[in-house]
C-alpha cells in the first residue's frame, strides 16, 4: 500500500522535490556525478529511510534544498527499509569524504558500529526526526514533540467520542503503533495512552481485542499493508455484531491501512460508519481522506522546519558554533542524553485542515482536489 503513494507533500517539497530525486538517482551511495554548485562547505551525507512513504520524499528533498543553500553539496541515499542497506549507503558516504551527515535511522539499533567511524573520522552527525540509540556518536537530534503526537491522537479520539464532555459508552477501540524498531513508536503510544487510560481503566474504552500492550500492536516499518491484515484479523476475531468506534493510529499510512480492512467489513455503508480515526504526517492521501470523510484526524509535522532546524543545526557544527536547541533531557539514547530541537505537531481534521495546510503553504487547494 505504502509503496503506491507518490504524491508530495509541501509546495516547498514538491519544488525541490525534482532537484532531490536527482540528487539521490544520480549520487546514491557510491555515485559521484553530484550537481556542482558553490560548494564552500564540502559535501553532506543526508540518509532517508524509504520513498515508499511521502514524507521522507519530502524530507530528503527539503534538507537538500537547505543545505545547498547554505553552500553545501549533498549526496542523498535512501536505504528502502533495508537497516543493512542503511549502514552500507552511510559507509559509503563516509569513505567518500562527507563533511556531515543527517541520519533518519531504519533501525534506531543498527547504526552503532557505521558512527563510530563517522566519529574517527570527525564527522558529525545530526539525528533526524528517529532518535540513534546506543552511542555517544550522535551530536544533536532534531525532530518534533513525539509524546505530544501521541497526546493529541488520544486526545482527538476522547474529544470524538464525547468522553471528556460525559458520554459514558463504553466504545470499543483498537490499538495500532508504529514500528518496534523506531524509538518514536513508544513516545507516540506512550503519549496517546497518557490520555486514553483513564478511559480503558473505567470501561468506557474496551479494547474486544485485547492487544494493548505495546509488544502486542506495533506494525513493523509503519507498513500499511500489515496494518490491514492485523486490523481484518480483529474484525474477524473480535468483533461480531459489535463495532468499531475508534482506532488509534500513528501514522497516515498505517490509517489508509486500516479503513481498507473496515470498508471490506462494511464500514462506511449503511448502518455501519467508519470509527474515528487518527494518523500522523498529514500525507496527501490522507488529507484528502479526511476531506472525504473517512480518516477522522492526522497529525501535521511542518517537514519544512524540521530540514531547517537540521541543516542549521549541522551547519552550526561545522562552523564552531553552538546549535540552538530547547531540550536537553528528553531524549536519553541510552549512552547520553541527545541535546534536541523539538518543533511542534498540530492536530489537524476538517475542520482546520484549510487554515493549517492550505494557509500555511504545505498543500495548494489544487492538490487536495
Ligand atoms: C516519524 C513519523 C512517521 C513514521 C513512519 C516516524 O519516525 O516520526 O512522522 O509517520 O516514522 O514513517
Amino acid at each position: 500500500m505504502r509503496n503506491h503513494r507518490t504524491a508530495i507533500a509541501g509546495t516547498a517539497a514538491a519544488a525541490s522535490l525534482a532537484l532531490a530525486l536527482t540528487a539521490c538517482g544520480q549520487s546514491g551511495a557510491g555515485g559521484s556525478k553530484e550537481k556542482q554548485g558553490d560548494a564552500k562547505g564540502g559535501t553532506i551525507g543526508v540518509a532517508m529511510p524509504t520513498k515508499s512513504s511521502e514524507r521522507w520524499i519530502s524530507d530528503g528533498a527539503n534538507v537538500v534544498k537547505d543545505l545547498q543553500a547554505k553552500g553545501y553539496k549533498t549526496k542523498l541515499v535512501y536505504g528502502e527499509d533495508d537497516p543493512e542497506q542503511q549502514v552500507s549507503q552511510i559507509e559509503n558516504l563516509i569513505t567518500q569524504g562527507v563533511k556531515g551527515l543527517i541520519v533518519a535511522a531504519i533501525d534506531n539499533k543498527s547504526l552503532d558500529h557505521v558512527l563510530q567511524e563517522a566519529a574517527d573520522a570527525h564527522i558529525p552527525v545530526i539525528s533526524y526526526d528517529r532518535l540513534i540509540l546506543g552511542t555517544r556518536n550522535v551530536d544533536y537530534y532534531a525532530s518534533f514533540d513525539n509524546e505530544k503526537v501521541g497526546r493529541l491522537q488520544g486526545t482527538y479520539i476522547v474529544h470524538k467520542l464525547g468522553l471528556d464532555s460525559g458520554k459514558k459508552g463504553p466504545f470499543s477501540i483498537e490499538l495500532f503503533a508504529g514500528s518496534n524498531d523506531d524509538n518514536n513508536t513508544r513516545y507516540f503510544f506512550e503519549g496517546a495512552m497518557s490520555v486514553l487510560k483513564p478511559y480503558l481503566d473505567d470501561k468506557r474504552l474496551v479494547v474486544r481485542s485485547g492487544q494493548t500492550a505495546l509488544n502486542k500492536v506495533t506494525t513493523l516499518r509503519w507498513d500499511g499493508a500489515t496494518a490491514q491484515r492485523r486490523m481484518d484479523d480483529i474484525l474477524t476475531s473480535s468483533y461480531k455484531s459489535e463495532r468499531v468506534d475508534a482506532v488509534l493510529s500513528p501514522y497516515d499510512g498505517i490509517s489508509i491501512g486500516v479503513l481498507s480492512a473496515l470498508k471490506s467489513d462494511g464500514y462506511g455503508s449503511g448502518n455501519k460508519p467508519l470509527p474515528v480515526i487518527t494518523g500522523q504526517d498529514a500525507e496527501l492521501a490522507s488529507v484528502k481522506s479526511i476531506i472525504a470523510g473517512e480518516q477522522t484526524q492526522t497529525v501535521y509535522k511542518d517537514l519544512r522546519k524540521l530540514a531547517e532546524v537540521a541543516s542549521t543545526m549541522l551547519d552550526d557544527v561545522l562552523n564552531g558554533r553552538k546549535p540552538k536547541v530547547n531540550d536537553v533531557k528528553s531524549y536519553d539514547n541510552g549512552a547520553k542524553v541527545v541535546p534536541s530541537y523539538l518543533l511542534q505537531p498540530v492536530s489537524v481534521d476538517r475542520s482546520n485542515y484549510e487554515e493549517v495546510l492550505v494557509k500555511g503553504g504545505y498543500y495548494t487547494d489544487a492538490q487536495l482536489r
